[in-house]
């Protein structure tokens, strides 16, 4: 068996058919390397080995009766905020410490049916505000290629987890980047699918028109792997789509002969580390080498309002969807206050890490009575300039091709006392989310020896696209083969 961290799904699969291996004996080698190296990574919340290893048996027999398919058997992390029953679900909060879902999420029900093996739930920013896992109220994941700094976030843990070898893929959620930016910064292949494509029932909400989960892999291919299982419609989800789910794996042709590739100059943002657009530069050109018509002048002007309309809305739904943390129904309950709203303020006093406090903060303030037209009504209008320009640009090219993040991944502590800062790291993957595109970050090269993520952002549900541009990039590169020494 090759080592963990280099071992893709599709290999791991080719394995287990051939018998070469066993599930369990799979399981063992990720459970081990998750001995070995968690304890300097810290991407896992809880390690789920007892579990794990009655999922790796009820895989062997499933591939011993011949009714396996590429996932089965093989051992995967999911971010602590997608509910798994009878596993604590924490969602790296206080507020959730000690809860244990009752259900599973929509994708976990998925995942196993095709015989997953769960090896961890992985760490983030609690509630998944955050780009750094900083935000998690038990500790921050570090970034396997220099521990001093940070893996992205809030799906660090997932990323960093993949990165290290600890699973052989993970699920994030991205709201307004925190699948890409953290596999941009972990070298890894991450996906925010359309908005609607997967199921985001039993994920703990934060921004209800902006949450996606999706997959964090070694390569594209594994990426269309996991979107094959867990893509569709959930009448439990009235988001989702009722839309035909395609196989992406016979998206994977290398040839993007006259593909229509546009570079929104707003994306290259002032401030922007001059080796991160060297190397994103460096990435197109071998695109047009592979015979992308590139258009370098492309513009989206309202992209830059991205980031204000982000903060208006998503503080906003959160501050609705958090509202039933109240110590009441469940999660922590303080109990020794001198009334029920004493209990209650104290609870979320308690419960809540600073960075939640204050999106609720912000969000019931562009709420408020007075303050909706002004900041709340004035973002949504502004979205839907931003959408427009993504429906003008896709009507002239087939993707759009941008840096995920302006940096490579900053050192732990630097951004912390700066929350504005901190909200400028997303700059290139917010607007996405505001427009409900999906868009896929893989390894694009190094600098300052460090990982540099790409942004393909393509037309609503387009995933074949964007699988098909990154397989013929990663074809013909090999950024997504370099693994961190830990
Ligand atoms: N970093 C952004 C935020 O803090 C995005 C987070 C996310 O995508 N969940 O809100």
């Amino acid at each position: 068996m090759a080592n963990t961290n280099q071992l893709t799904i599709y290999a791991a699969y080719q394995q287990l058919k051939q018998k070469q291996i066993s599930s369990v004996e799979l399981t063992q080698a990720y459970l081990q390397r998750i001995h070995e190296v968690d304890s300097k990574v810290k991407a896992l919340v809880s390690v789920t080995a007892e579990l794990a290893i009655k999922q790796a048996k009820k895989a062997d027999q499933m591939i011993a009766a011949g009714e396996s398919t590429p996932l089965t058997g093989i051992p995967a992390i999911i971010k602590d905020n997608m509910c798994t029953q009878g596993v604590k679900t924490t969602c790296s909060s206080k507020m959730l410490e000690n809860f244990v879902p009752p259900y599973n999420a929509t994708v976990i029900e998925k995942l196993n049916q095709t015989g997953m093996v769960m090896v961890g739930k992985a760490n983030m920013d609690e509630f998944a505000m955050g780009s750094s896992t900083e935000n998690s109220a038990f500790f921050t994941t570090r970034n396997p290629w220099d521990l001093e700094r940070v893996p992205g976030g809030s799906s660090g843990g997932s990323a960093a987890s993949v990165a290290a070898g600890e699973a052989t893929y993970s699920l994030g959620s991205d709201t307004g980047g925190s699948i890409r930016q953290p596999a941009g910064f972990c070298s890894v292949t991450g996906l925010k699918p359309t908005y609607g494509r997967v199921s985001r029932y039993g994920l703990i909400a934060f921004a209800s028109s902006l949450d996606q989960i999706g997959p964090l892999t070694q390569d594209v291919r594994d990426c269309a792997l996991v979107m094959n299982c867990i893509s569709g419609y959930d009448h439990r989800d009235s988001t989702s789509m009722q839309k035909e789910v395609p196989d992406y794996l016979k998206s994977l042709v290398p040839d993007i002969k006259g593909l229509r590739v546009g570079i929104p100059k707003e994306y290259f943002v002032e401030g922007m580390q001059p080796e991160v657009k060297t190397a994103i530069e460096s990435a197109i050109n071998k695109m047009i080498e592979l015979g992308a018509l590139v258009d370098w002048n492309v513009s989206l002007p309202s992209s830059p309002y991205a980031l204000a309309v982000y903060y208006i809305i998503a503080p906003s739904e959160a501050s609705a969807n958090l509202a039933r943390y109240d110590g009441v129904k469940y999660g922590f309950s303080y109990q020794d206050g001198v009334n029920m709203w004493d209990n209650m303020e104290k609870t979320r006093q308690f419960g809540f890490g600073p960075e939640v406090k204050r999106r609720i903060m912000l969000g019931t303030y562009a709420l408020s009575s007075g303050y909706y037209d002004a900041y709340y009504l004035k973002a949504q209008k502004v979205r839907t300039l931003i959408r427009r320009e993504f429906d003008e640009a896709f009507a002239k090219y087939d993707v759009l091709i941008t840096p995920t993040s302006t940096s490579v991944p900053f050192k732990i502590g630097e951004k912390v006392d700066d929350p504005i800062q901190m909200y400028l790291s997303d700059v290139c993957t917010l607007p996405i989310n505001i427009a409900g595109v999906p868009a896929i970050s893989i390894p694009a090269g190094f600098a300052r020896g460090l990982p540099v993520g790409m942004q393909i952002i393509g037309r609503p549900f387009s995933e074949e696209t964007l699988f098909k541009t990154a397989y013929t990039y990663q074809q013909a590169t090999d950024w997504h083969l370099k693994k961190p020494v830990l």
